[in-house]
């Protein structure tokens, strides 16, 4: 699948069926995998040979669905995952343990921002936050000599900020840690981080992906390009002998290209089991058949009301990064000249009450806990998603206590306007 265009990769990635095989990725719900002897299974344990035994590690269903994930973002290796919290949580525990360090851009997901610092923090693992648009010297003083990593989200969710990444690639290199980006929003339709110098790439594939409000899920994927043993002091976990594996060094079995993923699937998943069911990596796939179809679609009615409430009298301010006006409109052209997302943030005139008084009048979009689906929806983060932050908190999020989250569906855009313009006349 490496040559050809990302439109094919969404629709036939990963699969390729024999003579006679189902057209369709087959869903293999079965906990198990048979052997002949326990020789030959003996093998597997030991990570000598690979094949499935139990899906609480490995699953084909789940495999052939992060082998399309993968060659989307143009990596080497890619694991599926219960959630994006477990994507996240494995990316960065798979590397960073019990006293070490993590810099991580402020700007966040509520989601993971409470992952990193509040039940990380609980295990040992400190985070520092930088502004998204930090410079490279403001993020280089937030190293430390246990600094494992550098976190940000490609487009940063609900603040959307752009992050820069190359940047943000360019401060950990300096310091011989990897990038981490969660590329959900972007999609790589529209970003691969790994083209701009990030190291691993993890999605909430409970957004656009699966697209249809379906299936929670998660992926991460791994360049392949991260020397982990130019830095072997760092990174014991990669670089030293698995007692829980008779001693195999991942780096030296798997190499640059495989040891990351291998290391989270055998010890993360193998001990935390976040694992999906096939049945939810079957309609992730169905999703992914149309993701650059959608994403098209998604921007455009997008970029057509954003335009809309820029003009309104009503609103005080439009976030996105799209827009023109927007602070960030050079990184998003430099990072995604072909579209940013479907999310976009407002502020109602009138603070919390119009917000509220809006949100209800809608009729097409509802109020959910949910962005990057087929139908729209809206929500109010200082009220729920980003309710356990105080307001200096929301703050360095770069979420003000008026902003609504509005993410654009796939309806016409005519008919979102209309249903927006009336909800802001009952104001
Ligand atoms: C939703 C989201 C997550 C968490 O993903 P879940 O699938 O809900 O666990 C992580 N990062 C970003 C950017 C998200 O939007």
């Amino acid at each position: 699948m490496k040559n050809y265009r990302m439109e094919t990769k969404c629709v036939q990635g990963g699969y390729t069926p024999g003579n006679g095989e189902p057209r369709q990725i087959p869903i293999v719900q079965s906990t198990t995998f048979k052997y002949a002897t326990s020789e030959e299974m003996g093998k597997l344990f030991d990570l000598e040979a690979s094949g499935y035994f139990y899906s609480r590690l490995q699953n084909p269903t789940c495999d052939t669905v992060a082998a399309k994930i993968c060659a989307l973002e143009g990596g080497t290796a890619a694991m599926l995952t219960s959630s994006g919290q477990a994507a996240n949580f494995y990316a960065v525990f798979n590397i960073a343990n019990c006293g070490d360090h993590v810099v991580a851009s402020s700007a966040l997901y509520g989601g993971t921002y409470n992952l990193f610092a509040v039940t990380m923090k609980k295990m040992g693992v400190e985070f520092t936050f930088v502004k998204p648009n930090a410079s490279k010297e403001e993020i280089q003083a937030a190293f430390r000599p246990n600094t494992k990593a550098v976190f940000g989200e490609t487009i940063a969710n609900p603040a959307l900020n752009v992050l820069d990444i190359e940047t943000f690639a360019e401060a950990a290199h300096a310091n011989g840690v990897p990038l981490i980006i969660d590329n959900t929003f972007a999609t790589p339709i529209h970003c691969r981080p790994f083209e701009w110098g990030a190291d691993i790439v993890t999605h909430s594939t409970t957004k656009y992906m699966d697209g249809h409000g379906a299936a929670v899920g998660g992926c991460i994927v791994d360049s392949g390009k991260f020397d982990w043993k130019a830095h072997a002091d760092k990174f014991p976990g990669l670089c030293t002998p698995d007692d829980s594996y008779h001693g195999i060094t991942y780096v030296e079995r798997f190499g640059k290209e495989g040891a990351f993923i291998t290391k989270a699937t055998a010890q993360l998943m193998r001990d935390f089991g976040s694992t999906p069911s096939p049945q939810s990596a079957f309609i992730l796939n169905l999703g992914l058949e149309s993701l650059h179809v959608r994403m098209k679609r998604h921007f455009e009615n997008a970029i057509a009301i954003a335009s809309y409430l820029e003009k309104h009298e009503k609103i005080s301010w439009v976030r996105f990064p799209s827009l023109p006006s927007d602070s960030d409109y050079a990184l998003a052209q430099k990072y995604m000249p072909n579209g940013t997302c479907g999310v976009i943030s407002f502020g109602i005139k009138g603070g919390r009450a119009a917000a509220e008084c809006f949100m209800k009048n809608l009729r097409i979009a509802a109020i959910e806990t949910h962005v990057a689906d087929a139908r729209s929806c809206c929500l109010h983060p200082a009220n729920a998603t980003h309710r356990q932050m105080i307001d200096a908190e929301l703050a360095a999020a770069g979420v003000s206590p008026d902003l609504i989250r509005f993410s654009c569906g796939l309806e016409s855009s005519e008919d979102l306007i209309e249903d927006i313009a009336a909800a802001l006349e009952t104001i």
